[in-house]
């Protein structure tokens, strides 16, 4: 079993400055930090340091080798990475001021020249006990997630950042959604009922998470393990990639819960996003 992410690729440039600029303004920052960032990458990470077999499917401009090495350290395969001439790598500008409010822009690059073409190849070699994550930070997901049903494969499809256009054209597809507090809450109140998926897994901060399974109506709940928090950055994905990962070894949803909020709850206690997403071995310390 492996785990197949169509996932965003960027590069995080963190500026601290003394306030936020207003219209016109133009202000010295105080401090500039880069790390490798976006949704795709940081539930990458997560799945390949829960132990999941994890293929990662991008594309990136020419340059940034970094980033390549920096997901093969953390053991994730990137073979099927394109690099594209002409296309910039993914980045987004995130603006702190010194109460830690931020402003962020984000500039999707290459994550949205993927082309169906380029996916074929790579998902040819999805198997039907196989999983495929996708979020809304590329293009082609509907397509990728065609191919992996189409394959017999599970669809975890992270409805983040929201769109409903995007959420109404892949949830055929999907098997398993994905969505923080005020994601479902927008989904709920634009699809109130018959979500044609297998399962919801809703995530809310420090109040924990809960899984619906839409096929039985149960309905399995978890708590946040309680830590004093340092930056919830990347929780979301630490939390998806550890439950996409547990899923994947064959564990039950209930112990797929735990491990992934045990493991988001480690994050938290760390600054950082991918960087700082734990290891399985701490992670299964943690929850014992
Ligand atoms: P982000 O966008 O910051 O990555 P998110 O909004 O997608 O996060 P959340 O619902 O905030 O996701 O958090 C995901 C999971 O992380 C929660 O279900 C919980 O298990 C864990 N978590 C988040 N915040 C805390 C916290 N303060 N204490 C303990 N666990 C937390």
């Amino acid at each position: 079993m492996a785990i197949w992410n169509l996932g965003s690729i960027n590069i995080d440039h963190v500026y601290r400055l003394d306030h936020l600029p207003r219209p016109g303004e133009t202000l010295a920052a105080r401090s500039h930090a880069q790390g490798l960032g976006g949704k795709g990458a940081n539930q990458s990470i997560a799945a390949a340091r829960a132990g999941a077999i994890t293929h990662h499917l991008g594309a990136m401009g020419t340059g940034d080798d970094w980033i390549l090495e920096r997901l093969a350290d953390r053991g994730i395969c990137t073979a099927d990475i394109v690099r594209l001439p002409g296309e910039v790598t993914g980045h987004a500008v995130i603006l702190l001021d010194r109460e830690a409010e931020n402003a962020i822009v984000i500039h999707p690059g290459a994550n949205r020249a993927i082309t169906s073409a380029m996916l074929e190849k790579p998902l040819s070699a999805i198997r039907p006990r196989d999983t495929l994550l996708v979020q809304n930070e590329t293009s082609c997901q509907v397509e990728a997630a065609r191919m992996a049903r189409d394959a017999g494969a599970r669809v975890i499809y992270s409805a983040a950042p929201f769109d409903i256009a995007a959420v109404r054209a892949i949830l055929p597809h999907a098997t398993i959604l994905a969505m923080n507090a005020g994601e479902a809450e927008a989904l709920f109140a634009a699809i109130p009922d018959d979500l044609p998926v297998q399962g919801l897994l809703i995530t809310r901060g420090a109040e924990g998470a809960e899984y619906r399974d839409l096929t039985t109506g149960a309905v399995h709940r978890q708590a946040a393990f309680a830590v004093n928090p340092a930056d919830t950055t990347g929780a979301g994905d630490t939390f998806t990639g550890y439950f996409a990962a547990s899923l994947d070894r064959g564990d039950q949803i209930a112990a797929a819960l735990r491990l992934a909020a045990g493991a988001a709850a480690l994050k938290v206690t760390r600054h950082g996003a991918g960087e700082a997403i734990p290891g399985l071995e701490e992670v299964i310390a943690f929850i014992a």
